[in-house]
């Protein structure tokens, strides 16, 4: 075998369950991610079934793991690959560092245990391998006669925490040299609340996700403008806003585009109630914004939230700017976080009895399980209430259901129970979180020097062959020689 040699075990089918292993040389290699198979790529249900659990790869020369970021489709298996007897250290950013255990405990009690001795000793465990990297530092992986390995992390710009991984490797008897760099996810340049990614200086190889291959997102103004205009509507007839989401990234994105339009909306309130005392008109009744109740209702959310907060210095230059006007992006007056399940209950109950406009954010984003679900039952056959999609439905989940048969007056069923649909369906793309098409061709294209070699993963089929085709013509034009694949 010729090294450096990448084997894909997972995220060539699909877009879930990305684990790269970066072979080195016979005695060396690193996994890049460890994540879950998710969605319609394991069962309609969204449960993996075990095969697509366990480790089905020999772990012997595995010396770490690097962790790009804690969405579960990257991080997801960690247990799993301890179980399997990975001895290694786990590589990943300083945030990350912070929200990888987190993630962990969740996903331990999930697929192993909720007993509490165990949750705890299990995170002890994980704590202990994880080692933080600061953004921008080299930090050595190998350093033999036959082998110098070296990585180092970028800000990627996906959510808190996410880098793309740079490997160096010098190989000392030949005096090659490679620069090997898998892209993770890699965020839009114009997400709220984080900088966006900037291309690599240089790579030989590079393995680059395509979620977003084949699509161009709206713009942010556009899109903010159709939630307010959406949430407008939507309480104009009193009831709640059913918002399902997923807790690390979109949820904290909601939030901060919230408070702006609050922020916006209380400022031309104000305005407005300064004309009509002038003019003596009678005041036109209006969404009272100022006290209209934000829910976070997600326990799981509201820690990643309290670990957004507390990494101020990782925000983008507008978020910071709004910091320091004296305004709180993530933490403003009108937010409430239900925490206790009886507290959970207590809302639901409440907002489906008295149709106070509302907003609540709740997990799972598709609707497959978690508090969302009690929502949907109380509510999703009551029009006062309406429903507001923010990410992608996978086929065969209520969520995508919902989206499908909502507008036609269809119904749904959640554990074998049918639900009417006279709730409002809405849905606004683009709150994802990943770069579109554009974006990803910036990456790929925007080094000084151009890869050999660009394999293209992470994506659905069409999503991969279109960005296969535009970076190969790209290059083409310009003169270059890349070989492009989309490994299987
Ligand atoms: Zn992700």
């Amino acid at each position: 075998m010729r090294y450096p040699n990448i084997i894909h075990h997972g995220a060539v089918s699909g877009v879930t369950g990305s684990c790269h292993q970066l072979l080195m040389d016979e005695d060396f290699s690193v996994l890049i991610d460890c994540g879950l198979f998710q969605g319609a790529e394991t069962s309609p249900q969204g449960h993996a079934s075990a095969g697509q659990l366990a480790i089905d790869f020999p772990l012997n020369g595995v010396r770490a793991l690097i962790a790009s970021h804690v969405h579960i489709d990257h991080v997801g298996r960690i247990p799993y690959l301890l179980a399997a007897g990975f001895q290694g250290p786990i590589l990943c950013s300083e945030p990350s560092a912070k929200l990888l255990p987190i993630v962990l405990e969740d996903a331990f009690k999930l697929g192993f245990s909720r007993d509490q001795k165990q949750v705890e000793r299990y995170i002890r465990l994980v704590e202990q391998r994880i080692i933080a990297l600061p953004y921008k530092q080299w930090f050595t992986l190998a350093d033999t006669e036959r082998l110098i390995a070296r990585v180092r992390l970028q800000r990627a710009g996906h959510i808190l925490g996410s880098a793309y991984v740079e490997i160096d490797l010098t190989y000392p008897q030949s005096g090659e040299t490679k620069r090997i760099v898998f892209s993770g996810d890699l965020g839009a340049p114009h997400a709220p609340l984080l900088p966006a990614p900037k291309p690599p200086y240089k790579a030989d190889m590079l393995v680059i996700e395509s979620t977003y291959g084949n699509r161009m997102h709206e713009n942010r103004r556009t899109r903010r403008n159709r939630l307010e205009k959406v949430l407008e509507h939507a309480l104009s007839n009193q009831g709640t806003v059913l918002i399902p989401a997923f807790s690390i990234g979109r949820t904290q994105e909601l939030l901060y585009e919230l408070e702006d339009i609050i922020h916006r909306r209380v400022a031309k309130n104000l305005d407005r109630q300064a004309a009509t005392r002038t003019s003596k008109r009678e005041p036109v009744p209006a969404l009272d914004w100022s006290n209209l109740p934000i829910i976070l209702d997600s326990p799981l959310a509201s820690r990643f939230t309290q670990v957004y907060r507390e990494l101020d210095h990782f925000w983008d230059a507008e978020a910071r700017a709004r910091l320091n006007e004296g305004r709180n992006p993530l933490v403003f007056r009108n937010l409430l976080t239900v925490d206790s399940h009886k507290a959970h209950l207590a809302m639901v109950k409440r907002l489906a009895q008295t149709a106070q406009p509302a907003i609540v954010i709740a997990g799972n984003g598709m609707c497959s399980s978690g508090r969302i679900v009690n929502y949907l039952k109380a509510m999703l056959s009551d029009e006062r209430h309406d429903v507001l999609f923010v990410g992608y439905q996978a086929e065969g989940t209520p969520g995508r259901l919902i989206q499908q048969y909502g507008p036609r007056n269809g119904y749904v069923l959640m554990d074998e129970q049918r639900y009417d649909i006279r709730a409002q369906i809405h849905t606004i793309g683009g709150y994802s979180a990943h770069a579109d098409k554009a974006g990803l061709i910036r990456f790929a294209t925007g080094m000084r020097n151009i890869p050999e070699q660009i394999r293209i993963v992470h994506g659905a089929p069409d999503a991969k062959r279109e960005l296969a085709q535009a970076l190969a013509s790209h290059f083409a034009c310009l003169g270059h020689e890349v070989e492009v694949q989309m490994p299987t």
